[in-house]
């Protein structure tokens, strides 16, 4: 038996995260499937965000949907979702960004850098250790390297080690890897990289790169495809997985059934497609795509649609 946990955290993650479920539960009615609450609204309502027990019910599941969570400018608040990724171990963050004549597959280090939770404050100054390994640029750049591999496309090492001297470790680690998997690879600097992947997407297939260049990557890459309702995601780790959207709770459009749900919907798809289900997984992208090209679309992409009457849309799409 199949069991998903359903973490739909804070904001518009409680909106988009039902929609997904509900395609998919259509779609695999034998799943079966249990509900977290984690987050920020929790924690304002019992001072508790996450506990260790919620830990271990997740990594019960054989895979998590996530929605999104709010951290706020608070530093005695921790990030829940970076907790849950340490706690997990999902090293590896998949950003595919796909349009129609590009296919780019971000791969972001999703436990060190400079999310390394290594961080204090003093009276004049704040300090965060950016923290680059050897095993964990050596694990990221395996997973990327066989991507690459199996897509048979160029891998790019997104870096800044003209600068920042552990870039320089995590660029040899990497380009070793490539090596080693007998693939096309090039190393490029994070911020020429950032305008090239807006102006030439098709130059790129695998793109390999630290923690806090992968998160604003991404970001900047959703201008290819529509925004940040569009982005999905996979953390994924040796012994579990999460799928979540790229975007955050958007607290400036909760509440308004506005939200976008089609970076949720597919992060469901990649759920689908890491449980075996790639056939619908494909299905759920035909069936985005005709939505959207028949002019159902949430305000975002100037439309007036509904998250839920998209979601509706989707399932109607798909015959459920
Ligand atoms: P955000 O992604 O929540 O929103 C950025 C902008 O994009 C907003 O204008 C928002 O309305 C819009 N947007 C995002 N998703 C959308 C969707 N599905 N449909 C339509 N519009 C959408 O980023 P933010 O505003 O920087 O962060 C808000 C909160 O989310 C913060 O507390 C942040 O820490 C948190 N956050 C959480 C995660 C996560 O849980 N993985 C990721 C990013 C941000």
């Amino acid at each position: 038996m199949v069991r998903i946990a359903i973490v739909p955290g804070d904001g518009i993650g409680r909106e988009v995260i039902p929609v997904a479920w509900n395609i998919i539960s259509s779609l695999h009615p034998e799943f079966e499937s249990f509900e977290v609450e984690v987050g920020y609204a929790r924690w304002q309502r019992t001072g508790i965000a996450c506990t260790d027990e919620d830990i271990s019910v997740m990594k019960e599941a054989d895979a998590i949907l996530f929605g999104a969570v709010t951290t706020p400018p608070d530093s005695c608040y921790s990030s829940v979702i970076l907790g849950i990724r340490h706690a997990l171990d999902l090293y590896a963050n998949l950003r595919p960004v796909k349009g129609d004549d590009f296919d780019i597959m971000i791969v972001r280090e999703n436990s060190e850098g400079l999310y390394s939770g290594i961080e204090w404050r003093e009276k004049d100054r704040a300090c965060t250790v950016r923290v680059v390994s050897v095993e964990g640029s050596r694990r990221i750049a395996r997973c990327a390297s066989h991507l690459a591999k199996a897509r048979g496309c160029l891998l790019t090492i997104g870096n800044k080690a003209n600068v920042i001297k552990s870039d320089v470790l995590f660029r040899e680690i990497c380009c070793e890897e490539a090596s080693r998997a007998g693939i096309p690879f090039e190393a490029c600097f994070i911020d020429s990289l950032a305008l090239d992947i807006l102006q030439h997407p098709k130059r790129y297939g695998v793109i390999v790169t630290t923690n806090i260049f992968g998160d604003i990557l991404s970001d900047v890459a959703g201008y290819l495809v529509g925004g940040l309702g569009m982005l999905p995601s996979a953390n994924i780790g040796d012994q579990h997985a999460l799928f979540e959207p790229v975007h955050g709770s958007a607290p400036d459009i909760a509440g308004q059934g506005r939200a976008n749900p089609i970076a949720a919907i597919r992060s469901g798809a990649m759920l689908l497609t890491h449980l075996g289900y790639k056939e619908d997984a494909e299905l759920i992208e035909d069936a985005i795509r005709s939505v959207c090209q028949s002019g159902i679309r949430t305000p975002d992409l100037g439309g007036s649609a509904s998250t839920g009457s998209f979601g509706e849309a989707i399932r109607s799409a798909l015959g459920c």
